[in-house]
């Protein structure tokens, strides 16, 4: 992963959403590069345990909040000290998101706007996570920046589509306006180490069954692909985004081009688990996309990025981790004895 730039590093940083998943691996490289790190989250889908990792470390400060209400004082209060904040809040998962649409709609749209005023005040440079799910289910295949998408604005995932697409038109009409400078980043599905395990995405799902010894679950024929972006690749493409210099804001697409099948997914997990596994088919869930795979030229020209952990390796990581939180997390009754 590269070291962020000399302001980064130096700088004191604020991460919307910095329990979460991507949010805490993010956390940890701005701690090992220097920078002042503040977390706000309202530990809403945020794994509990990511929270003692960073907290005993020097110049980390954690604020339990929810951005979608007024920013407590103790971040808008000088503002100016805010070098940079990044936009990791929101649930992402699509059961976690679907759970509590308004509220999901709300932190993409208020919350956003929250922290876009707070980094026009503080003159910080602004960063948001956007996502894939802008694109829909597309029908342009790679998905480059350009491509407009395919969105339902009625379906169960218009929560997160519409508030992803109104949360970057805020982040670019700021930048528009000259009232902040922005980043924002289209994240592709991203799996690894501190994953919630209930969380309910596929990675984190067939890695808990298969090391449970249940049934994989399979959301309808498992013909659709998906194109998965281990986390510490999609961490070094957000501090290399933020550190990057552009002449006129464009999102940039952070992804891995291996595009596989859900049931090659699957081979995959059985490579990792060294047995074969017993999948179970169920319907699948409305508006689920068909295809997706990013186009990443822009990622290559921009950041000079692009993913460096096979998915074989990245699995390898994943499955060791989960397997061992379900370890320490089983009661003691189910703990083998040596
Ligand atoms: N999926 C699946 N089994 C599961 C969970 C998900 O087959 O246990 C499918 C889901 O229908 C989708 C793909 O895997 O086609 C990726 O789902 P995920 O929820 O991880 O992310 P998405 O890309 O849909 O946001």
């Amino acid at each position: 992963m590269r070291n962020p730039g000399k302001a980064q590093a130096g700088g004191t940083i604020l991460v919307a959403g910095g329990a979460g998943f991507i949010g805490s691996h993010l956390c940890a490289a701005l701690l090992d590069a220097g920078a002042n790190v503040t977390c706000i989250d309202n530990m809403q889908t945020a794994l509990p345990s990511n929270l003692p990792r960073l907290a005993g470390r020097d110049r980390f400060t954690f604020i339990e909040a929810d951005i979608t209400q007024p920013l407590p004082d103790a971040i808008t209060a000088d503002p100016a000290r805010w070098t940079h904040i990044y936009n990791l809040a929101c649930a992402a998962s699509p059961p976690l998101y679907q759970a509590d649409p308004e509220h999901t709609m709300l932190t993409n749209v208020v919350g956003t706007n929250q922290l876009l005023r707070l980094a026009e005040q503080a003159g910080a440079r602004f960063l948001l996570t956007s996502t894939s799910e802008v694109y829909g289910d597309p029908e342009v295949h790679p998905q480059p920046e350009d491509y407009r998408g395919n969105v339902s604005c009625t379906g169960p995932r218009a929560c997160y589509d519409e508030g992803k697409r109104a949360a970057e038109t805020l982040t670019f009409d700021y930048a528009r306006m000259n009232r902040a400078d922005v980043r924002v980043a289209r994240i592709f599905n991203t799996y690894g180490p501190q994953m919630r395990m209930d969380d309910g995405r596929v990675v984190s799902n067939l890695i808990v069954q298969a090391l449970e010894g249940a049934k994989l679950t399979i959301y309808g024929s498992g013909a659709q692909t998906r194109s998965f972006c281990y986390v510490a690749d999609t961490v070094d493409a957000l501090i290399r985004l933020m550190d990057s210099e552009m002449v006129q804001p464009l999102p940039v697409n952070i992804g891995n081009q291996n595009e596989i099948t859900i049931l090659e997914l699957v081979t995959a997990m059985e490579a990792v688990a060294g047995r074969s596994l017993d999948v179970t088919y169920h319907d699948l869930p409305q508006d689920d996309p068909q295809r997706r795979r990013p186009d990443i030229t822009r990622a290559r020209n921009v950041l000079g990025w692009e993913p460096t952990t096979p998915l074989a390796a990245g699995l390898r990581h994943t499955y060791d981790w989960f397997a061992g939180e379900l370890t320490a997390t089983a009661p003691l009754s189910a703990q083998r004895v040596a």
